[in-house]
Protein backbone atom coordinates (compact mmCIF):
# COMPACT_ATOMS: atom_id res chain seq x y z
CA UNK A 1 0.00 0.00 0.00
CA UNK A 2 0.90 3.80 -0.39
CA UNK A 3 3.80 2.71 -2.75
CA UNK A 4 6.16 1.98 -0.52
CA UNK A 5 9.27 -0.03 -1.57
CA UNK A 6 11.07 -2.47 1.30
CA UNK A 7 13.42 -0.49 3.45
CA UNK A 8 16.45 -1.99 4.55
CA UNK A 9 18.59 1.59 5.57
CA UNK A 10 20.37 1.65 8.24
CA UNK A 11 18.43 4.53 10.10
CA UNK A 12 16.32 6.06 9.90
CA UNK A 13 14.92 2.62 8.98
CA UNK A 14 11.42 1.39 8.45
CA UNK A 15 8.29 1.98 10.91
CA UNK A 16 5.35 -0.61 11.41
CA UNK A 17 2.77 0.28 8.81
CA UNK A 18 0.01 0.62 11.55
CA UNK A 19 2.18 2.95 13.60
CA UNK A 20 2.67 5.61 10.42
CA UNK A 21 -1.24 5.22 10.21
CA UNK A 22 -2.30 6.16 13.59
CA UNK A 23 0.48 9.08 13.83
CA UNK A 24 -1.51 10.03 10.23
CA UNK A 25 -4.33 10.69 12.76
CA UNK A 26 -2.41 12.04 15.60
CA UNK A 27 -1.24 14.87 13.75
CA UNK A 28 -4.43 16.10 13.47
CA UNK A 29 -6.35 15.72 16.56
CA UNK A 30 -3.68 13.35 19.26
CA UNK A 31 -5.94 11.44 21.30
CA UNK A 32 -9.63 13.72 21.11
CA UNK A 33 -7.60 16.59 22.53
CA UNK A 34 -8.66 18.57 19.79
CA UNK A 35 -4.67 19.39 19.04
CA UNK A 36 -2.24 17.44 16.90
CA UNK A 37 0.58 15.69 18.20
CA UNK A 38 3.47 18.14 16.82
CA UNK A 39 1.43 20.88 17.84
CA UNK A 40 0.56 20.34 21.76
CA UNK A 41 1.85 21.17 24.60
CA UNK A 42 4.77 19.12 26.35
CA UNK A 43 3.34 19.51 29.77
CA UNK A 44 -0.04 18.31 28.18
CA UNK A 45 -2.15 16.22 30.92
CA UNK A 46 -2.87 14.21 27.43
CA UNK A 47 1.00 13.84 26.54
CA UNK A 48 1.85 13.45 29.68
CA UNK A 49 0.13 10.32 30.41
CA UNK A 50 0.85 8.87 26.91
CA UNK A 51 4.72 9.22 28.22
CA UNK A 52 4.50 7.64 30.94
CA UNK A 53 3.23 4.69 29.22
CA UNK A 54 6.01 4.03 26.74
CA UNK A 55 8.36 4.64 29.79
CA UNK A 56 6.79 1.52 31.53
CA UNK A 57 6.76 -0.27 27.80
CA UNK A 58 10.45 0.04 27.82
CA UNK A 59 11.23 -1.01 30.90
CA UNK A 60 8.45 -4.05 30.77
CA UNK A 61 9.89 -5.37 28.01
CA UNK A 62 13.94 -5.10 28.66
CA UNK A 63 13.52 -5.39 32.09
CA UNK A 64 15.55 -2.82 33.09
CA UNK A 65 15.84 -3.15 36.73
CA UNK A 66 14.38 0.13 39.26
CA UNK A 67 18.58 0.79 39.86
CA UNK A 68 17.96 2.78 36.31
CA UNK A 69 16.22 5.82 34.89
CA UNK A 70 14.60 5.81 31.80
CA UNK A 71 15.22 9.02 30.02
CA UNK A 72 14.87 10.83 26.68
CA UNK A 73 16.67 13.43 25.16
CA UNK A 74 16.94 14.82 21.68
CA UNK A 75 20.51 15.14 20.88
CA UNK A 76 21.69 11.99 19.51
CA UNK A 77 23.65 9.41 20.37
CA UNK A 78 26.63 11.37 19.19
CA UNK A 79 26.11 13.65 21.67
CA UNK A 80 26.60 10.62 24.59
CA UNK A 81 30.41 10.22 22.85
CA UNK A 82 30.93 13.69 25.22
CA UNK A 83 28.47 13.53 27.75
CA UNK A 84 29.74 9.99 28.92
CA UNK A 85 32.86 11.57 29.28
CA UNK A 86 32.10 14.30 31.31
CA UNK A 87 30.01 12.87 33.61
CA UNK A 88 31.65 9.86 34.88
CA UNK A 89 34.65 11.88 35.08
CA UNK A 90 32.86 14.32 37.20
CA UNK A 91 31.36 11.27 39.22
CA UNK A 92 35.02 9.81 39.48
CA UNK A 93 36.14 13.48 40.93
CA UNK A 94 32.95 13.25 43.66
CA UNK A 95 34.21 9.50 44.52
CA UNK A 96 37.79 10.44 45.19
CA UNK A 97 38.01 13.99 46.34
CA UNK A 98 41.24 13.90 48.11
CA UNK A 99 43.35 12.30 44.93
CA UNK A 100 45.70 14.62 43.92
CA UNK A 101 45.00 15.91 40.10
CA UNK A 102 46.18 12.83 38.28
CA UNK A 103 45.52 11.31 34.71
CA UNK A 104 42.16 9.42 35.03
CA UNK A 105 41.81 7.25 32.38
CA UNK A 106 39.11 6.72 30.18
CA UNK A 107 38.85 3.15 29.16
CA UNK A 108 37.87 2.57 25.35
CA UNK A 109 36.83 -0.50 23.05
CA UNK A 110 37.68 -0.13 19.77
CA UNK A 111 35.79 -2.60 17.46
CA UNK A 112 34.39 -0.06 14.32
CA UNK A 113 33.61 3.55 12.89
CA UNK A 114 31.12 4.71 16.15
CA UNK A 115 33.56 3.11 18.59
CA UNK A 116 36.12 5.04 17.54
CA UNK A 117 34.34 7.95 17.37
CA UNK A 118 33.28 7.64 20.47
CA UNK A 119 37.51 7.33 21.35
CA UNK A 120 38.19 10.46 19.07
CA UNK A 121 35.54 12.73 21.19
CA UNK A 122 37.06 11.67 24.59
CA UNK A 123 40.44 12.44 23.32
CA UNK A 124 39.42 15.82 22.40
CA UNK A 125 37.87 16.19 25.45
CA UNK A 126 40.84 14.96 27.10
CA UNK A 127 43.27 17.88 26.01
CA UNK A 128 46.56 18.36 28.34
CA UNK A 129 45.25 19.59 31.80
CA UNK A 130 41.83 17.75 31.73
CA UNK A 131 43.48 15.07 34.08
CA UNK A 132 42.17 12.13 32.25
CA UNK A 133 43.49 10.39 29.09
CA UNK A 134 42.38 8.03 27.08
CA UNK A 135 43.54 4.09 27.36
CA UNK A 136 42.41 1.80 24.36
CA UNK A 137 41.58 -1.52 26.53
CA UNK A 138 41.57 -3.25 23.13
CA UNK A 139 41.14 -2.16 19.05
CA UNK A 140 39.80 -5.06 16.74
CA UNK A 141 42.25 -3.58 13.76
CA UNK A 142 45.20 -4.65 15.75
CA UNK A 143 43.62 -8.72 15.88
CA UNK A 144 42.70 -8.36 12.25
CA UNK A 145 45.08 -9.94 9.05
CA UNK A 146 43.47 -7.12 7.30
CA UNK A 147 43.86 -4.54 9.90
CA UNK A 148 40.68 -3.53 9.76
CA UNK A 149 37.34 -3.52 11.62
CA UNK A 150 36.07 -6.85 10.82
CA UNK A 151 36.09 -8.91 13.81
CA UNK A 152 36.31 -8.57 17.31
CA UNK A 153 39.46 -9.25 19.96
CA UNK A 154 40.36 -12.31 21.40
CA UNK A 155 39.01 -12.85 24.83
CA UNK A 156 41.85 -12.46 26.41
CA UNK A 157 43.17 -8.98 24.33
CA UNK A 158 41.34 -7.12 26.59
CA UNK A 159 43.80 -4.58 28.95
CA UNK A 160 41.30 -2.65 31.05
CA UNK A 161 43.03 -0.09 33.58
CA UNK A 162 42.89 -0.64 37.20
CA UNK A 163 40.44 2.34 38.09
CA UNK A 164 39.23 3.92 35.08
CA UNK A 165 36.35 6.54 35.15
CA UNK A 166 34.86 4.46 32.43
CA UNK A 167 34.95 1.56 30.22
CA UNK A 168 33.20 2.25 27.08
CA UNK A 169 31.75 -0.55 24.27
CA UNK A 170 29.63 -0.28 21.27
CA UNK A 171 27.26 -3.26 21.36
CA UNK A 172 26.43 -3.55 17.57
CA UNK A 173 28.78 -1.49 14.94
CA UNK A 174 26.57 -0.14 12.55
CA UNK A 175 28.80 0.45 10.19
CA UNK A 176 30.92 -2.44 9.75
CA UNK A 177 28.33 -4.93 10.80
CA UNK A 178 30.27 -6.55 13.67
CA UNK A 179 28.69 -7.11 17.30
CA UNK A 180 29.06 -8.76 20.55
CA UNK A 181 27.44 -11.83 20.89
CA UNK A 182 24.71 -12.03 23.71
CA UNK A 183 25.44 -15.61 24.17
CA UNK A 184 27.69 -15.10 27.67
CA UNK A 185 29.94 -18.25 26.21
CA UNK A 186 30.70 -17.49 23.52
CA UNK A 187 34.42 -16.47 22.57
CA UNK A 188 32.64 -13.15 21.15
CA UNK A 189 30.61 -11.58 23.89
CA UNK A 190 32.04 -8.70 25.69
CA UNK A 191 34.53 -9.61 28.64
CA UNK A 192 31.98 -8.30 31.88
CA UNK A 193 34.43 -10.49 34.08
CA UNK A 194 37.35 -9.05 33.18
CA UNK A 195 36.37 -5.41 34.11
CA UNK A 196 38.07 -3.91 36.87
CA UNK A 197 35.75 -3.73 40.17
CA UNK A 198 33.32 -0.54 39.90
CA UNK A 199 34.15 0.34 36.71
CA UNK A 200 31.47 2.79 35.22
CA UNK A 201 30.24 0.63 32.17
CA UNK A 202 28.98 2.58 29.14
CA UNK A 203 27.28 0.38 26.36
CA UNK A 204 26.35 2.33 22.86
CA UNK A 205 22.81 -0.04 21.69
CA UNK A 206 22.01 2.31 19.08
CA UNK A 207 21.76 0.08 16.81
CA UNK A 208 20.16 -3.29 18.46
CA UNK A 209 18.19 -1.45 21.07
CA UNK A 210 14.95 -3.82 21.96
CA UNK A 211 15.62 -6.37 18.80
CA UNK A 212 17.43 -8.74 22.38
CA UNK A 213 17.52 -8.45 25.48
CA UNK A 214 20.93 -6.69 27.04
CA UNK A 215 23.27 -8.95 28.85
CA UNK A 216 23.74 -7.53 32.58
CA UNK A 217 21.84 -4.87 32.11
CA UNK A 218 21.87 -3.93 35.40
CA UNK A 219 25.90 -3.65 35.61
CA UNK A 220 25.80 -1.04 33.48
CA UNK A 221 26.26 3.04 34.17
CA UNK A 222 25.11 3.93 30.96
CA UNK A 223 23.12 2.85 27.93
CA UNK A 224 22.31 4.30 25.35
CA UNK A 225 20.51 4.33 21.76
CA UNK A 226 19.31 6.44 19.23
CA UNK A 227 15.61 5.86 17.98
CA UNK A 228 15.94 5.60 14.62
CA UNK A 229 16.89 2.26 14.02
CA UNK A 230 14.53 -0.17 16.07
CA UNK A 231 12.08 2.18 17.90
CA UNK A 232 11.25 5.44 16.07
CA UNK A 233 12.10 8.33 14.38
CA UNK A 234 15.23 10.36 14.40
CA UNK A 235 15.00 13.22 17.32
CA UNK A 236 14.83 10.55 20.50
CA UNK A 237 17.92 8.93 22.18
CA UNK A 238 17.23 7.02 24.82
CA UNK A 239 19.24 7.03 28.21
CA UNK A 240 19.34 4.16 30.47
CA UNK A 241 20.88 5.23 33.69
CA UNK A 242 22.26 3.72 36.87
CA UNK A 243 21.08 6.13 40.00
CA UNK A 244 24.45 6.37 40.90
CA UNK A 245 25.56 7.67 38.22
CA UNK A 246 23.01 10.78 38.11
CA UNK A 247 26.21 13.19 38.86
CA UNK A 248 25.05 16.45 40.85
CA UNK A 249 27.95 18.50 38.30
CA UNK A 250 27.73 21.42 40.20
CA UNK A 251 29.36 19.74 43.42
CA UNK A 252 31.68 17.90 40.98
CA UNK A 253 32.54 21.58 39.58
CA UNK A 254 33.32 22.52 43.26
CA UNK A 255 35.41 19.67 43.65
CA UNK A 256 37.26 20.68 40.45
CA UNK A 257 35.81 18.36 37.78
CA UNK A 258 35.63 19.44 34.16
CA UNK A 259 32.54 21.58 33.95
CA UNK A 260 29.16 19.95 32.53
CA UNK A 261 26.70 21.46 30.43
CA UNK A 262 23.32 21.59 31.91
CA UNK A 263 21.80 19.61 29.44
CA UNK A 264 24.81 16.76 28.97
CA UNK A 265 23.83 16.04 32.84
CA UNK A 266 21.50 12.97 33.28
CA UNK A 267 20.52 14.50 36.31
CA UNK A 268 19.23 17.83 34.34
CA UNK A 269 16.91 15.00 32.61
CA UNK A 270 16.02 12.47 35.73
CA UNK A 271 15.10 15.77 38.07
CA UNK A 272 13.31 17.06 35.10
CA UNK A 273 11.55 13.59 34.11
CA UNK A 274 12.97 14.30 31.08
CA UNK A 275 11.13 18.14 30.53
CA UNK A 276 13.80 20.23 31.62
CA UNK A 277 13.02 21.59 28.01
CA UNK A 278 10.84 20.73 25.23
CA UNK A 279 11.26 17.45 23.82
CA UNK A 280 10.41 15.76 20.02
CA UNK A 281 6.83 15.81 21.23
CA UNK A 282 6.46 13.69 17.61
CA UNK A 283 9.59 11.68 17.30
CA UNK A 284 8.53 10.97 21.50
CA UNK A 285 5.14 10.02 20.34
CA UNK A 286 5.94 7.77 17.11
CA UNK A 287 8.10 5.79 19.49
CA UNK A 288 5.92 5.29 21.92
CA UNK A 289 3.40 3.76 19.32
CA UNK A 290 6.15 1.66 17.94
CA UNK A 291 6.72 -0.04 21.69
CA UNK A 292 3.23 -0.53 21.94
CA UNK A 293 3.16 -2.34 18.44
CA UNK A 294 5.99 -4.07 19.58
CA UNK A 295 4.52 -5.24 22.91
CA UNK A 296 1.64 -6.69 21.06
CA UNK A 297 3.89 -8.53 19.18
CA UNK A 298 5.21 -10.42 21.66
CA UNK A 299 8.25 -8.50 23.08
CA UNK A 300 11.84 -8.28 22.98
CA UNK A 301 11.91 -12.20 23.44
CA UNK A 302 9.52 -12.29 19.97
CA UNK A 303 12.16 -9.94 18.48
CA UNK A 304 15.36 -11.45 19.57
CA UNK A 305 13.72 -14.91 18.08
CA UNK A 306 12.61 -13.25 14.28
CA UNK A 307 16.14 -11.34 14.00
CA UNK A 308 17.87 -14.46 14.66
CA UNK A 309 16.03 -16.12 12.20
CA UNK A 310 16.20 -12.55 9.71
CA UNK A 311 20.03 -12.73 10.17
CA UNK A 312 20.52 -16.52 9.70
CA UNK A 313 18.65 -16.29 6.48
CA UNK A 314 20.29 -13.60 4.63
CA UNK A 315 24.21 -14.86 5.99
CA UNK A 316 23.25 -18.45 4.25
CA UNK A 317 22.30 -16.15 1.18
CA UNK A 318 25.69 -14.50 1.76
CA UNK A 319 27.65 -17.82 2.04
CA UNK A 320 26.01 -19.30 -1.00
CA UNK A 321 27.53 -16.36 -2.86
CA UNK A 322 31.03 -16.78 -1.10
CA UNK A 323 30.68 -20.37 -2.15
CA UNK A 324 30.28 -19.39 -5.85
CA UNK A 325 32.80 -17.00 -5.69
CA UNK A 326 30.13 -13.35 -5.73
CA UNK A 327 30.06 -12.51 -3.10
CA UNK A 328 32.04 -11.78 -0.11
CA UNK A 329 31.37 -11.52 4.01
CA UNK A 330 32.78 -8.49 5.22
CA UNK A 331 33.60 -9.52 8.95
CA UNK A 332 35.01 -12.44 9.96
CA UNK A 333 33.59 -16.12 11.66
CA UNK A 334 31.59 -15.09 15.02
CA UNK A 335 31.37 -11.39 14.36
CA UNK A 336 28.33 -11.33 12.98
CA UNK A 337 25.65 -8.81 13.35
CA UNK A 338 21.70 -9.68 13.85
CA UNK A 339 21.02 -6.08 12.40
CA UNK A 340 23.20 -5.21 9.88
CA UNK A 341 25.19 -7.59 6.97
CA UNK A 342 27.62 -6.71 5.29
CA UNK A 343 28.96 -7.82 1.98
CA UNK A 344 30.46 -7.23 -1.15
CA UNK A 345 30.30 -8.64 -4.54
CA UNK A 346 33.79 -8.07 -5.94
CA UNK A 347 32.94 -9.36 -9.80
CA UNK A 348 33.44 -6.12 -11.84
CA UNK A 349 30.72 -3.44 -11.87
CA UNK A 350 28.39 -6.63 -9.75
CA UNK A 351 27.34 -4.33 -6.98
CA UNK A 352 25.83 -1.92 -9.15
CA UNK A 353 24.04 -4.42 -10.83
CA UNK A 354 23.22 -6.11 -7.55
CA UNK A 355 21.78 -2.69 -6.18
CA UNK A 356 20.19 -2.07 -9.60
CA UNK A 357 18.06 -5.13 -9.61
CA UNK A 358 16.93 -4.87 -5.84
CA UNK A 359 15.80 -1.12 -6.52
CA UNK A 360 13.67 -2.73 -9.71
CA UNK A 361 12.06 -5.43 -7.36
CA UNK A 362 11.37 -2.49 -5.09
CA UNK A 363 13.86 -3.02 -2.34
CA UNK A 364 16.05 0.12 -1.00
CA UNK A 365 18.55 1.15 1.31
CA UNK A 366 21.11 -1.57 0.88
CA UNK A 367 24.24 0.23 -0.53
CA UNK A 368 27.16 0.23 2.14
CA UNK A 369 28.24 3.09 4.19
CA UNK A 370 30.20 5.45 2.77
CA UNK A 371 33.68 4.93 4.59
CA UNK A 372 33.96 0.78 3.70
CA UNK A 373 31.29 0.45 0.68
CA UNK A 374 29.74 -2.70 -0.63
CA UNK A 375 26.18 -3.97 0.49
CA UNK A 376 24.76 -3.23 3.75
CA UNK A 377 21.34 -4.73 4.69
CA UNK A 378 20.19 -3.55 7.62
CA UNK A 379 17.21 -5.98 9.55
CA UNK A 380 15.65 -3.87 12.21
CA UNK A 381 12.24 -5.16 13.91
CA UNK A 382 9.97 -3.25 11.17
CA UNK A 383 11.46 -5.12 8.53
CA UNK A 384 9.22 -8.69 8.47
CA UNK A 385 10.44 -12.23 7.82
CA UNK A 386 8.21 -11.91 4.51
CA UNK A 387 10.72 -8.90 3.54
CA UNK A 388 14.11 -10.87 4.29
CA UNK A 389 12.60 -13.89 2.25
CA UNK A 390 12.00 -11.50 -0.79
CA UNK A 391 15.51 -10.13 -0.24
CA UNK A 392 16.85 -13.96 0.02
CA UNK A 393 14.97 -14.79 -3.02
CA UNK A 394 16.56 -12.26 -4.90
CA UNK A 395 20.34 -12.66 -3.86
CA UNK A 396 19.36 -16.20 -4.76
CA UNK A 397 19.00 -15.58 -8.27
CA UNK A 398 21.50 -12.95 -8.53
CA UNK A 399 24.51 -15.21 -7.60
CA UNK A 400 23.18 -17.96 -9.87
CA UNK A 401 23.06 -15.23 -12.28
CA UNK A 402 26.42 -13.99 -11.94
CA UNK A 403 28.10 -17.75 -11.59
N1 LIG B 1 26.26 4.89 17.59
C1 LIG B 1 25.90 3.98 16.67
C2 LIG B 1 26.22 2.54 16.92
C3 LIG B 1 25.19 4.37 15.54
O1 LIG B 1 24.83 3.46 14.62
C4 LIG B 1 24.88 5.73 15.36
C5 LIG B 1 24.09 6.24 14.17
N2 LIG B 1 24.15 5.52 13.03
C6 LIG B 1 25.30 6.64 16.32
C7 LIG B 1 25.97 6.18 17.43
C8 LIG B 1 25.04 8.11 16.18
O2 LIG B 1 23.70 8.38 16.31
P1 LIG B 1 23.09 9.82 16.01
O3 LIG B 1 23.11 9.98 14.53
O4 LIG B 1 21.71 9.74 16.60
O5 LIG B 1 23.95 10.82 16.70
Amino acid sequence: PHNRVVNFGAGPAPLPLSVLEEAQGALLNFNNSGIGIAEISHRSPEFLAFRARTDARIRTQLAVPRTHHILFTQSGASAQFAAAVTNLLARHRLLHPDAAPADTPLDYVVTGTWSARAAAEARRLTAPGAHARVHIAADARTHSPAGAFDGLPPRTAYAFSAAPALVYYCENETVEGVQFSSAPASPGAFPFDALPPGAALVGDYSSSFMSRAIPRLGEHALVYACAQKNVGPAGVTVLLVREDCLVDVEAAARAGALPVATLDAPKTHADARSLYNTPSVFALYVTGLVLAHMERMGGVPYYEALSRRKALKVYAAVREGQERGVCRRAGREGSESWMNVVFTAPGEGAEQRFLDGAKARGMAGIKGHRFVGGIRVSLYNAVTEEHVDKLVEYMKWFIAEET
